[in-house]
């Protein structure tokens, strides 16, 4: 309880009004080769701001390739990428460095591995975040949102567990903790409970309903038919580098769809057609 008050409120982003705004995310034609391996063959998405999608699609479609280009952890081969209607990658020519920055700046990832600090408490791990950006903050500032990001996770008991103390599922949520520390304005999320035993993917895909709720943009790469259907405005299937299917939950559930794209992502999640 002591702990409690002394944590700051900070709120996530609500989604804005998103009439005439731009989308939060555009992909466009974007492609990407492994040596002559094409993974991603001219991928393209618009996803508007607070809208939340589920990438599914068989293993090695190019799902994890496709979040990690948005986040820069791959370059692109062809194709850009707009954020906020502000050019942010683009394959034939290099932005500026500010542009870039202020682009990373919005964009916050949650891996399938936490890559938490093992000698760094969960509250010093979401203390760090902040200040790994350059954003020098008030130590007490940067404490007190910390313990306010723990207790939104869950965790505010755990304040000063070292990771090896936690189990895996509260160790992602820390790392979602973490990155909720950046204050992004999407957050991507690399099939985050694939880590995880069975008994704590809920608490995992739980924190991140609750962001859903908020109104926070979100892209999440899942093997968790059941969670993307629920939490999800549109369920988008990869496969062989394409997206096959982008539809909304309704659409892929109701039963009389003719459309062959439709009954093909159904039969991939396990709904009789
Ligand atoms: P998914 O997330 O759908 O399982 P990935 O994006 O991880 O698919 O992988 C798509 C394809 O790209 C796979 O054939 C994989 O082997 C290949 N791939 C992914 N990363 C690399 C890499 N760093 N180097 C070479 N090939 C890669």
């Amino acid at each position: 309880e002591k702990l409690r008050q002394q944590a700051l409120p900070m709120p996530v982003r609500q989604a804005t009004e998103s009439k005439g705004l731009p989308p939060a995310l555009q992909l466009k034609k974007i492609s990407k080769k492994f040596g002559e391996n094409e993974v991603l063959k001219g991928v393209d998405i618009n996803i508007g701001i607070g809208e939340v999608i589920s990438i599914i699609g068989p293993s090695g479609s190019g799902k994890t390739t496709l979040i990690r280009t948005v986040n820069r952890l791959e370059t692109l081969n062809g194709g850009e990428v707009v954020l906020f209607g502000e050019d942010f990658i683009q394959s034939n020519h290099s932005l500026s460095i500010k542009k870039t920055r202020a682009g990373m700046k919005r964009i916050g990832m949650v891996f399938q591995s936490f890559n938490l600090f093992p000698h760094k408490t969960a509250l010093e791990n979401i203390m760090l975040a902040p200040r790994y950006h350059g954003a020098p903050s008030d130590v007490n500032v940067n404490r007190k949102q910390a313990l306010y990001l723990l207790d939104r996770v869950g965790l505010l008991a755990h304040a000063n567990k070292y990771p090896h103390q936690l189990s895996g599922g509260q160790q992602q949520r820390v790392a979602i903790a973490r990155t909720l520390a950046l204050s992004p304005d999407i957050m991507l999320f690399d099939e985050p409970t694939s880590a995880l035993d069975p008994e704590m993917v809920g608490e995992v895909l739980k924190v991140i309903q609750d962001l859903a709720k908020e109104g926070m943009t979100l892209v999440i790469v899942t093997h968790e038919m059941d969670f993307a259907m629920s939490v999800s405005d549109r369920v988008v299937m990869m496969e062989h580098g394409v997206i096959q299917a982008d539809a909304k939950p309704y659409d892929i559930e109701s039963a009389d769809t003719d459309v062959p794209e439709l009954l093909r992502m159904r039969a991939f999640m396990g709904i009789d057609n």
